[in-house]
């Protein structure tokens, strides 16, 4: 079975299995022909549990290995550059995605560059360092990209924001969501909108009818550009989301088009609705990082509308990578 990569703007296409982490000929985000390879569960991500609270079912994709849902796209991601050959790996990122990266190719003998913004997250640089990638500073996320692609030609650039490899390891959240119901309405934090887009069309793939639901931080809120549906929340700065930082996701055209499909619609959400929410899924029992508490934020704004629908809201993150200053 082979599979190639090709780009549905521009029309380039790729060798048999090679890689390429965005189009290089116009930088757009690549599709797969063919069919791609299986993986293995390499940590035993995926198939995180369920709690049902009052209407809704939480998701609990913190409970991944890493703490978070990346571990999926990055596990398929890692197995499939291994399979190609490589012998390293280069990722940018806030947090989240390198965490998992480093754990991986830890994991896979890979070794693992990681370039971040300075601003990133103390707590989640240290855990980077420990884990034994070599860790790179730079002044914010579009120079970390540039700094990224820069590496590209030797190590596998992961770019979880366009990698179509990715995407298909966060199809499997969407398959396991499909269990649920035929008819679902799903609620996630949106930055790259890789998770929202692979839980969709592993959603699709079952046959599902799904209704979308972006929770954006305000201050990154790019969908409601695209999107006439969309609320507003907790006012306009949202530094407390520090997952959730990317400007323009770069399949923002193929979200919204699912968004508005379903009849469903995207939430700025603020600080003080963060910190409020970030508090309640707390005392539910739910030990989860800032930026997750967005989509409990979303599902407050709706939560009239969306009364007798079968409601899953995915927790992205750890709180434990938090541990110094959950509450601040
Ligand atoms: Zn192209």
């Amino acid at each position: 079975m082979s599979w190639r990569l090709y780009c549905p703007s521009c029309g380039f296409r790729g060798e048999e299995q090679s890689y390429f982490p965005f189009c290089p000929a116009c930088r757009g985000p690549l599709e797969v022909e063919g069919v791609l390879p299986e993986a293995r569960r390499e940590l035993g991500e995926g198939r995180t549990p369920v709690v049902f609270e009052g209407d809704v079912a939480f998701k609990l994709e913190h409970l991944n290995p890493s703490g978070s849902f990346k571990d999926r796209g990055i596990s398929y991601s890692l197995q499939i550059a291994k399979r190609l050959g490589y012998r390293c790996t280069v990722i940018d990122s806030s947090g989240n995605a390198a965490i998992s990266a480093a754990l991986y190719a830890r994991r896979l003998k890979l070794e693992a560059i990681v370039v971040v913004p300075r601003n990133a997250h103390r707590a989640k640089l240290s855990l980077i360092s420990s884990l034994g990638a070599k860790l790179l500073t730079v002044e914010n996320r579009d120079r970390a990209h540039e700094v990224a692609v820069s590496f590209s030609k030797e190590c596998f650039y992961i770019s979880h924001p366009t990698s179509p490899l990715f995407l298909e390891g966060m199809k499997g959240l969407g398959e396991e969501l499909s269990e649920m119901s035929r008819r679902l309405t799903v609620i996630a934090p949106v930055s790259s909108g890789s998770l929202l887009l692979g839980a969709y069309r592993g959603l699709r793939g079952r046959g599902v009818e799904v209704k979308l639901i972006a929770a954006q931080a305000a201050e990154k809120a790019s969908l409601s550009s695209y999107v006439s549906k969309a609320y507003s929340v907790g006012g306009e700065s949202s530094r407390l989301a520090d997952a959730l930082v990317i400007g323009k996701p770069p399949r923002a055209a193929e979200l919204a088009k699912a968004i508005v499909e379903g009849g469903g619609a995207v939430v700025k959400v603020g600080d003080e609705s963060i910190k409020e929410s970030l508090g309640e899924l707390l005392d539910m029992g739910f030990l989860v990082e800032p930026s997750s508490a967005v989509a409990w934020s979303a599902y407050k704004v709706l939560r009239e509308e969306l009364k007798g629908e079968q409601v899953a809201i995915v927790l992205t993150g750890s709180g434990l990578k938090y541990l110094e200053g959950l509450r601040s």
